[in-house]
């Protein structure tokens, strides 16, 4: 007698119906599709893989009851998983329940295999978040470089999952924040959630496990442990690019901590339509919440990081070196935090105090150390000591023609020999504006094109502070 499919799981849903609550029903029991009873198999679809995970670890007692009662004890379940909606031309995949017989055994094993914590051949341990305590939203300086991402990640750390920003994407320079900021969402939510699992990793750390996990046959464990965090903190995804298995897995992983309403937090080097090598798919997920940029901070907000640090460590430094620091260190804040490290080491040393002096020393010997880079004033010695001004004069209001012609071009080769923007070359000639910076650049070119002799003096000058630069 040929029964149909329909028929058949319409009875067991009956079953199913009061067993579980009206919601549970809803959710996992509404959406799967009988595809066929033949040789007492019933096959159901279901939506995805993890669908089928969620079933097999939280209903599978109910499945099995319904099926027994309804279709008798041999009855068997299988099931029909879509592997790809959006592709017609792949074939879905069936995995098959173990016997009846079996069940018991099946149900140990899939204890065995729904709750590792603990998967050493992989490098996984235990529900240990990774965070570094340090990185918290209190010592995380705000300013008009990083308001919009910091306050999207303190949103979400008040209700992971919850809101609209999911996922929730930091992107920027290297040295901006973004590790500090996603760490420090990860140890609000610990603090204010002390049930929820927050995992922080990098996305090289996630590549390795998955690499270990590929070796050891141990894909499934690997898969199991990511879908049971409740906030994902996933490190530069960039790493992930052109490694195709890995960005696959965290795509499932991605789903179903989404489809599960959980949190997921990322932090790349650019942008999702600038991040090269990545499977659209993801890209098209990453912009599914909310993308926050981190940018260089200006130079309020670098004085703000400095006093923060000094603070922290106990100490003080007088102002015109925090001041000095800020205007010279623009690139980024790990930069910034390794000069205000080494001074603070020679201070200690050397027993002395922080002043300028001192600042600028450590400066010249770590920026040397970083790119050979000359420092302004070096440049503004050099150029005084040419034309036979003095330094100082080129920092003050003097309009002596001589000193405006040494001040011009010291600003010129202060552009071309330091990294600094044009506004902090105007500081360092007297709080000047990045205008006078442009007109002084704009003059000194002209006149090497019509006074070869200048031509020839700059050309001196540029061989000098060559020698020192290299
Ligand atoms: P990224 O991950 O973007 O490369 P990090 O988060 O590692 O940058 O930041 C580099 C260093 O700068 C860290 O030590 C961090 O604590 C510090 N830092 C970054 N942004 C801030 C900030 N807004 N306030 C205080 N410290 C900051
Ligand atoms: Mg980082």
């Amino acid at each position: 007698m040929h029964v149909e499919s329909g028929t058949v799981w319409n009875d067991c849903l009956e079953v199913i119906r009061e067993d579980i609550g009206e919601k549970s029903f809803e959710t996992w029991f509404k959406p799967i599709k009988p595809v066929r009873y033949e040789n007492n198999i019933l096959t159901i679809q279901v939506p995805s893989q993890w669908f089928y995970e969620w079933l097999e670890e939280h209903y599978i007692g109910v499945l099995k009851k319904a099926i027994h009662e309804k279709l008798g004890p041999e009855a068997k379940l299988q099931y029909s998983v879509i592997v790809d909606r959006g592709n017609a031309s792949n074939s879905p995949m069936s995995v098959k329940l173990p016997h009846s017989e079996a069940r018991n055994n099946a149900i140990d094993e899939m204890d065995n295999y729904v709750s590792p914590f603990k998967i050493p051949e992989i490098g996984i341990d235990q529900r240990d978040s990774q965070l570094n305590p340090n990185y918290i939203f209190e010592n995380f300086v705000e300013g008009d470089c990083n308001r919009l991402a910091r306050s999207a990640g303190f949103a979400v750390a008040q209700k992971p999952g919850i809101t609209s920003f999911n996922p929730l994407m930091f992107y920027g320079g290297v040295g901006l924040g973004k590790t500090h900021l996603v760490q420090a969402i990860g140890n609000e939510v610990k603090k204010k959630f002390k049930n929820k699992f927050v995992l922080y990793v990098s996305s090289e750390k996630f590549t390795s496990q998955f690499i270990g996990a590929l070796k050891n046959n141990k894909i499934q464990e690997f898969q199991n442990y990511y879908m049971q965090v409740d906030v994902l903190l996933i490190d530069d995804v960039q790493f992930l690019a052109k490694k195709e298995k890995t960005q696959e897995i965290f795509f499932h992983i991605f789903n179903h901590l989404h489809q599960m309403g959980k949190q997921i937090i990322l932090t790349s080097d650019s942008p999702p339509k600038d991040l090269k090598g990545l499977e659209e798919r993801l890209l098209s997920r990453f912009k599914w919440g909310l993308t926050a940029d981190l940018q260089l901070p200006d130079y309020e907000t670098r004085v703000a990081i400095i006093m923060s640090k000094m603070e922290n460590d106990g100490l003080s430094i007088p102002d015109e070196v925090t001041e000095y620091l800020a205007y010279s260190v623009e690139t980024n804040i790990r930069e910034l935090e390794g000069v205000l490290i080494s001074l603070i080491a020679h201070a200690s040393l050397n027993r002395v105090d922080i002043d300028l002096e001192l600042a600028k020393q450590t400066l010249k010997n770590i920026i040397s150390d970083i790119d050979t880079e000359v420092d302004i004033d070096y440049i503004q010695k050099t150029v005084a000591e040419y034309f036979d001004v003095n330094a100082r004069a080129l920092k003050d209001k003097i309009r002596k023609k001589e000193i405006v012609m040494a001040r011009q071009v010291a600003m010129y080769l202060a552009k071309m020999f330091t990294r600094h923007s044009l506004k902090a070359i105007g500081m360092h000639f007297g709080g000047r504006d990045h205008s006078t910076v442009i007109h002084s650049i704009q003059a000194v070119e002209d006149m090497m094109d019509t006074n070869s002799g200048f031509k020839a003096s700059i050309k001196e000058l540029k061989e000098k502070i060559k020698i020192k630069a290299t």
